[in-house]
């Protein structure tokens, strides 16, 4: 996976050239340029491009939101196979790891491996719909 930018490290209201925006978050000019192509709203009407810093803030959120994969309903996150998976037979222990949070856990159907996903109580009772859940009694974070 790629490494992340925060989009913080550049200051909304500032302007910034390919050079000074690379330096600001980190990254490669080349990479810059890439989200400019991309679809990064740039000043390119004269040279150098300039970028302000609130269009590389709206860019780099967008980019992170949709390349987050959001889980189906009857979906644990799988992180051996980074994505949702439904669970073996459709077997969950649950078991509570915060005040209002519980931890489901499952074995998944296409790697074996442990996939997880944390609910809040509230959407315990749409979860038992789907799952055939049994409950832990000890906490694991
Ligand atoms: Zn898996």
């Amino acid at each position: 996976m790629a490494k992340r930018v925060n989009p913080m490290a550049v200051k909304a209201n500032a302007t910034y050239d390919v050079l000074e925006a690379a330096r600001a978050l980190n990254v490669t000019p080349a990479t810059i340029r890439n989200w400019i192509k991309d679809g990064l709203e740039a000043m390119t009407s004269s040279k150098p491009y300039l970028i302000l810093g609130s269009a590389i803030r709206t860019y780099l959120r967008a980019k992170y939101e949709s390349a987050r994969r959001p889980l189906k309903d009857d979906e644990l996150f799988c992180p051996s196979c980074r994505e949702g998976r439904k669970p073996l037979n459709l077997k969950v222990t649950q078991s509570q790891i915060a005040t209002k949070t519980d931890l489901l856990k499952g074995v998944c159907h296409h790697c074996g491996g442990t996939a997880t996903r944390m609910i809040s109580h509230k959407q315990r009772p749409a979860f038992a719909e789907m799952f055939n859940i049994t409950t832990g009694r000890n906490s694991e974070a």
